[in-house]
């Protein structure tokens, strides 16, 4: 592995498999979880946690993703599975740009590139 520099950071075929294998752990794993909880169903109607009151409205997505919830985990894994299929995986939903294999190694089922993630993180606040 002769790694000079990030300038071509694609993930290869190799690579995305890997991913795809551990991205249907993932799920499997989030959804036995999910199963577990089934009797706390609706979870954020009623007790009103902090992060789902600052996060009402349309940053709810990128707060799940961040606090790791279960039931959100999965559709942003079976999203990345999708984005596999087609070929565009590893590219931030919002700039288009690759992003760095670092990132998606941490985060396999990342959407945004660290850039346009962080962007959203501040404008939350
Ligand atoms: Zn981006």
């Amino acid at each position: 592995m002769a790694t000079k520099k990030n300038s071509k950071d694609a993930l290869t075929a190799t690579e995305i498999k890997e991913i795809k294998k551990h991205l249907e752990a993932l799920k499997a794993e989030a959804e036995a979880r999910l199963k577990d909880k089934k009797n706390m169903d609706m979870p954020e109607a009623e007790v009103g946690d902090p992060i789902d009151v600052a996060g009402q409205s349309m940053d709810k997505e990128i707060l799940f993703e961040l606090s790791g919830n279960s039931h959100n985990t999965i559709g942003q894994i079976e999203a990345a599975l999708r984005k596999i299929e087609k070929g565009i995986y590893g590219r931030c939903e919002l700039c288009r740009q690759p992003i760095p294999k670092k990132r998606i190694k941490a985060l396999p089922f990342a959407r945004y590139c660290v850039n346009c993630q962080t962007s959203s993180e501040s404008s939350s606040r």
